[in-house]
């Protein structure tokens, strides 16, 4: 027997199949989408079977070491889906099938991350008849003679009576696997859908393999109609993929599709150690579980007999991964497996991507909406406070409207969400005398200053040092901490109001496992008033009694160098506003800006998705930018500055050669030029449709792919444009 293996080495130049010998004893385990060790040079590796054939055009082969996996790792779905992703992203196939693996089932971690298992005796119908037991003894006899009994149980008897049966043969022990994640008895919790929702649901389950955009405001109960959809699927014998952002990942949605559908979902969170996932992959893989929610990469889960693929939030940029390769984008992935499943997909949000509500309004998708909140509840009123007016007349960071507004709810006991906005803003050091402000001596960023350990520290690769007490530069005593961090606003309200009781929400205090899910937890029990965050506190979050949301600031993610940033401003508005009365009571938005004229501030006052969109259609026409063009960023990066930005230019060259109606900019040096030393340069590409692109840009990739003094990276429809 030949196989043709895959070895678990990225790079262009191994990314091929290699053939070995199968020895006869290990010929029964051969499976394809099986692991094999082979060895390889001089090393040893591991790698995936794809082919099993009788013979090779090679002679003269070596023969594999062993056999890795009892189970099959990859499906031939999934072997074909890496094939196609790695055409799509131009990556290598290896990067393409270890991203849908969970990390135990990498070839570097093994041996750290292993399965659990539960330890069961069972009585030897063998044993020696002759032997004499005492009554202990007996009283496990009695026990395990007419069923598997848990060695916990029997240790509780007697460990020691436990051991001589062991020993003396009379007992025989059992391995079963043990799941490290419980879901418990579901209580089945239903809401009888609205007019609308059982439209939507019917639509999708009974006109399959569509693609729609479900086009719903905040608190339309788009979740509720998820849960109804697959429902549908379920009762037909079918699983359901559910993805929703990691930051809206919280115990809240997964708790109410625990409560309706019980130990049938498998939820992957950031949460999970890596053990726990590995048992929840397991779950998904055996067909134990047919529901899996979860981030990004659970859209590679498992899963057999696709009923319906879900995507929440479906314009978060957290579903297209772009610091490694490959870079895919999980709708993407979504599409292609639903045609293998001939299942539809359903792509939700209260802000749909450009690019989305594009294709819906084309007929590419099929467009679903549900205008309204549920039960004809009011969307939150939005006031919008110029704070270029206000500026006179405020407290620390708080204008008089948003301090009169607090104290209102406070009185009436209702609860309060702060926003921070932080996107691509930090607090920083700087010389109110000269000017210098601390950079990374790695990275050229900014640092940013930590206050509980009082020191600075880069967010790229982790440099840190003591905050200085006087400018290295000027020598004068006259250092600042700009900017406004969760710390300061807390302190803040606590001047102000000394008695409320404020919870902060931010990346320091819920880096420790568990703590997000509680403070949701204890911010729901009311054991506080306010709720004060970054971007965490936005998303998914449903709290009755929240009946106020406040911006501290909604300026500052609008200064992103990046073409999208008027788009991710107006969606993280329109998201954290909708935190706001989504119960019996009425709610409120305070929105505090410098730029209250400003489209994508203005129009989050009327919840007007459809009049950003139009606006910023416009805008995108004009200056070539998705959806009217597709744009790919080809990044060069080297440790020799010039070096890189020499073959960049190369590269450059020989695009405007081959690619005659696409729009070549750059090489510009990157936001993030320089990132642990290394120097980086993006070539962006525009076009509308170049056949050639991914033959020219492939022969890049090729030609550089033995060069270790620069690295190529390509990335499609980047979500991020560093
Ligand atoms: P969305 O996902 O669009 O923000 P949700 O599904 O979370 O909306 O619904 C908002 C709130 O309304 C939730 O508290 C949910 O339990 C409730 N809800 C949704 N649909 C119904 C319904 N048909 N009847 C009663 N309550 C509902
Ligand atoms: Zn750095």
């Amino acid at each position: 027997m030949i196989i043709g293996v895959l070895v678990e080495i990225s790079a262009k130049m191994v990314d091929k199949v290699f053939d070995y010998n199968v020895p006869v004893e290990l010929q029964s385990k051969i499976k394809i989408g099986i692991r094999v060790s082979v060895p390889f040079g001089r090393m040893t590796l591991e790698g995936f079977v794809l082919e099993i054939k009788k013979e090779s055009s090679l002679s003269d082969l070596k023969s594999i070491i062993d056999v890795v996996d009892s189970e099959i790792v990859l499906n031939d779905e999934l072997l074909e889906l890496g094939k196609v992703m790695r055409n799509n992203t131009l990556s290598t196939l290896i990067n393409c099938y270890q991203v849908m693996l969970p990390k135990a089932l990498k070839a570097k971690n093994k041996g750290n991350i292993n399965i659990k298992y539960n330890i069961f005796y069972k009585l030897n119908p063998n044993y020696d008849k002759t032997i004499k037991f005492n009554d202990k003894q007996n009283k496990i006899i009695g026990l395990v003679s007419n069923r598997l009994v848990s060695r916990k149980e029997l240790v509780d008897i007697s460990s020691s009576s436990l051991n001589t049966l062991i020993k003396k043969n009379v007992l025989l022990e059992e391995k079963k696997e043990h799941y490290r994640v419980n879901y418990k008895e579901s209580e089945i919790i239903k809401n009888k859908l609205t007019l609308d929702q059982k439209k939507v649901v019917d639509e999708v389950v009974s006109n399959e393999r569509n693609t729609y955009l479900l086009y719903g405001v905040t608190g339309s109960g788009k979740t509720e109609v998820y849960m109804e959809i697959i429902d549908h699927y379920l009762r037909i014998g079918k699983t359901s993929i559910v993805l929703v952002p990691e930051i809206s990942l919280t115990p809240q949605i997964i708790d109410r599709f625990h409560k309706r559908f019980g130990d049938k979902i498998a939820a992957i969170h950031s949460g999970l150690s890596d053990g726990e996932r590995y048992d929840e992959y397991r779950r998904i893989a055996r067909g134990e579980a047919s529901i899996v929610i979860g981030a990004r990469s659970a859209i590679f889960a498992p899963l057999k007999n696709i009923g319906v693929i879900i995507i929440d939030e479906e314009h978060s940029d957290s579903y297209k991964q772009s610091d490694s390769s490959p870079r895919y984008h999980s709708r993407d992935i979504a599409i292609l497996r639903s045609k293998y499943h001939n299942c539809p997909v359903v792509l939700g949000s209260a802000t749909p991507s450009l690019e989305s509500m594009a294709r819906a309004l084309k007929g590419v998708y099929k467009l679903l909406e549900l205008p309204n909140r549920v039960n004809g509840k009011e969307l939150p009123r939005v006031n919008i406070i110029d704070m270029n007016k206000s500026m006179k007349k405020v407290k620390g960071h708080f204008s008089n409207e948003l301090l009169e507004s607090i104290s209102t709810r406070l009185e009436k006991k209702e609860q309060v969400i702060l926003l921070l906005n932080r996107r691509g803003y930090s607090s920083f050091v700087t010389c109110k005398n000269c000017g210098f402000t601390f950079k990374c001596p790695n990275c050229d960023i900014t640092l940013t200053y930590h206050k509980s350990s009082n020191t600075m520290r880069c967010h790229y690769c982790g440099y840190g040092e003591k905050k200085y007490e006087t400018c290295p530069k000027c020598k004068e005593n006259s250092l600042n901490n700009l900017g406004v961090g969760t710390q300061k606003i807390e302190e803040e309200i606590k001047k102000i109001f000394p008695d409320c009781r404020v919870l902060r929400m931010d990346y320091d205090t819920t880096s420790r496992k568990g703590m997000h899910e509680k403070m949701i937890e204890s911010f729901k029990n009311h054991e506080y008033d306010i709720l004060l965050g970054t971007q965490m506190v936005a998303k998914g979050l449903d709290f009755p009694n929240v009946t106020l949301v406040g911006v501290i600031n909604a300026d500052t993610s609008l200064n992103i160098p990046d073409f999208r940033s008027s788009e991710n401003t107006f969606s993280l508005l329109n998201q954290v506003a909708g935190r706001s009365g989504r119960s019996e009571k009425n709610g409120d938005v305070i929105i505090q800006t410098f730029n209250p004229s400003y489209y994508a501030i203005a129009l989050v006052k009327n919840h007007d998705y459809i009049g950003f969109y139009k606006q910023e259609m416009l805008f995108r026409k004009k200056l070539s930018y998705p959806p009217y063009y597709y744009i790919c960023n080809i990044k060069v990066s080297g440790k020799d500055s010039k070096y890189a930005l020499d073959e960049a230019l190369k590269i450059k060259k020989i695009l405007e050669k081959e690619l005659l109606s696409t729009i070549i900019l750059g090489p510009s040096t990157s936001s993030l030029f320089r990132i642990n030393n290394i120097y980086k340069y993006n070539i962006i590409l525009k076009y509308k449709k170049e056949d050639k692109l991914y033959n020219v840009l492939s022969k890049i990739l090729e030609h550089y792919q033995s060069n270790t003094r620069i690295k190529i990276d390509i990335d499609f429809n980047p979500s991020k444009m560093i």
